[in-house]
């Protein structure tokens, strides 16, 4: 079964639209942005781990669900930093540790400049965020990362993806779900999204 879940919802791809329109200024790129992680990340997160339990209601009792497993929201620097608001507001109890990466130039490969997790696991989830998912070092490099660190379950949540990133990711690490707003069509020989949007750290942060 492929571990690949590109979203249909119509909110989805509606703002989706508006994020890619080189008319969107930054302060509604990064509102985009912020609620595109929410509905991705709620996509994302339909088979957490609950349990039975009973709440006292103004009539009496009722039986609901609680959240077992605590959760890491792990932002790829810098274009995953406007992800993690939503979420957050929306799972204010996760976790939240930043990862950054710049690539080698001579030899291409992604490499670590700052990283703060803990040494021993503090959360069962993981969820990896980054909006473009391109030739997916990054997000592969990142979940070594996770992996070595002894994450237990790790997902991908992004927004945009180039059939090259999804390949690679998939290829690596197989078992790491990638949910996605959109695939698009290819990279590009500079390493962009097409169609995509451009540089998304840029368009959120005004610069570039
Ligand atoms: N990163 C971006 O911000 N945009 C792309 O198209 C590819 C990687």
């Amino acid at each position: 079964m492929s571990n690949i879940f590109e979203s249909r919802h119509p909110l989805v791809q509606h703002k989706l639209t508006l994020l890619r329109a080189v008319s969107t200024d930054p302060k509604q790129f990064r509102e985009l942005i912020r609620e595109l992680a929410l509905l991705m990340c709620y996509e994302a997160t339909s088979d957490l781990g609950v349990k039975n339990i009973e709440v006292d209601t103004p009539m009496g009792k009722a039986g609901g669900l609680e959240l077992t497993e605590k959760i890491g929201l792990v932002p790829i620097l810098r274009a995953g930093l406007g992800m993690v608001n939503g979420i957050w507001e929306m799972m204010p109890g996760a976790e939240v540790w930043h990862i950054g990466l710049y690539r080698d130039e001579e030899t291409l490969k992604p490499v670590s400049y700052y990283n703060k997790l803990p040494t021993i696991p503090t959360v069962q989830v993981c969820l990896i965020l980054d909006p473009m998912l391109a030739t997916g070092g990054s997000a592969v490099a990142t979940v070594d990362i996770l992996k070595e660190w002894g994450a237990e379950q790790i997902k991908f949540v992004g927004i945009l993806a180039a059939p090259e990133g999804v390949a690679a990711l998939q290829a690596a690490h197989p078992d790491v779900p990638v949910h996605l707003a959109k695939i698009d069509s290819n990279l590009n020989d500079i390493g962009y999204i097409v169609p995509g949007l451009g540089d998304a750290g840029d368009r959120q942060f005004g610069t570039g």
